[in-house]
């Protein structure tokens, strides 16, 4: 008799089953670096602009701390047909010649002569957007409006900011999910390939400066919704300003961080997030978790 395991085997061969494979192998796999150092004040033997690879398809940038004390994260990430960066740094630095070498080096990997480049931002926040002037006007590159209709227009988001968006590069679609409260055009990535989710200025180790608290709680409760209806491997941000010591932050403007809190968060820290969010509701007041703070500032 056939067990009842192989009936089941050939039935899911059978409708190329579509449920995630608990062991996580519906997820494509990558690496995080485990040092994200941005270098101190000097910019000697310090290249401007660091890349690291999460896999072949999704590389990490991360701006210098000499050039902006602020060394945002900035993401590229491949498709069959076109790529997306996601921000374009704080400003002094090239970030578009970067790209192009990083796209050369993809292109010639996979055989191909060229390919669309989509450049789209977390937030509106000059330390996200001062790089945007070297892409506009560039072949086959689309620049995405900074403000919130130009966002909702380019990834289809019907009802603003409950609803979804989405954009498909070629084989990776990648779910837009508005997040306004740190500003308003917020938005956050979820790589329906790797299980990444970026955060942009809205959930990372650092300062989570919320000037529209109404918005920012609920965006935080749909952000924790989608997490808890997703395989989610890493959510990453775009900056790092927690110290690897549990409650203790690098003071703001410090460029010299040595010893950083990991990039990466994951669902404790979201869902401890939303839990004090939720309680602070219409009288959200400055609160330092183990990861993270909450900082509310004046519009
Ligand atoms: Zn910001
Ligand atoms: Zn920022």
């Amino acid at each position: 008799m056939r067990p009842a395991w192989a009936a089941l085997l050939l039935s899911c061969a059978a409708i190329a089953c579509a449920h995630p494979n608990p062991s996580g192998q519906s997820v494509e796999s990558g690496q995080l670096p485990t040092n994200w150092y941005a270098g101190g004040a000097s910019c000697t033997g310090t290249p401007p602009i660091r890349v690291q690879s999460y896999n072949a398809d999704l590389l990490i940038m991360r701006q210098a701390a000499c050039t902006n004390y602020e060394k945002p994260f900035l993401y590229l990430l491949f498709g069959r047909d076109r790529a997306l960066l996601f921000d374009t740094g704080a400003g002094k630095i090239d970030v578009a010649a970067t790209v192009d070498t990083l796209m050369k080096g993809w292109l010639a990997r996979n055989h191909r002569a060229s390919m669309d480049l989509v450049v789209a931002h977390t937030h509106a926040h000059s330390d996200h957007v001062a790089g945007d002037s070297q892409f506009v006007g560039r072949p086959r590159t689309t620049v995405v409006g900074r403000d919130t209709a130009a966002v909702r227009a380019f990834f289809g988001v019907q009802r603003w900011p409950t609803d979804l968006g989405s954009i498909d590069l070629g084989g990776r679609v990648l779910d837009v999910i508005p997040i306004p409260g740190h500003q308003p055009a917020s938005i956050a990535l979820y790589d329906r390939r790797t299980g990444i989710l970026l955060t942009g200025d809205t959930f990372y180790p650092g300062r989570l400066y919320v000037r529209d608290t109404t918005a920012f709680a609920e965006s935080i409760d749909r952000l924790t919704a989608f997490v808890k209806t997703h395989t989610i491997t890493h959510m990453l941000g775009a900056h790092v300003e927690n110290s690897r010591t549990p409650y203790v932050d690098y003071v703001v403007g410090t460029v010299d961080q040595p010893d950083e809190h990991p990039l990466d968060l994951g669902r404790a820290q979201l869902f401890e997030l939303d839990s004090v969010v939720r309680s602070m509701r219409g009288r959200m007041t400055r609160t330092v978790l183990r990861d993270l703070t909450v900082w509310p500032v004046d519009r």
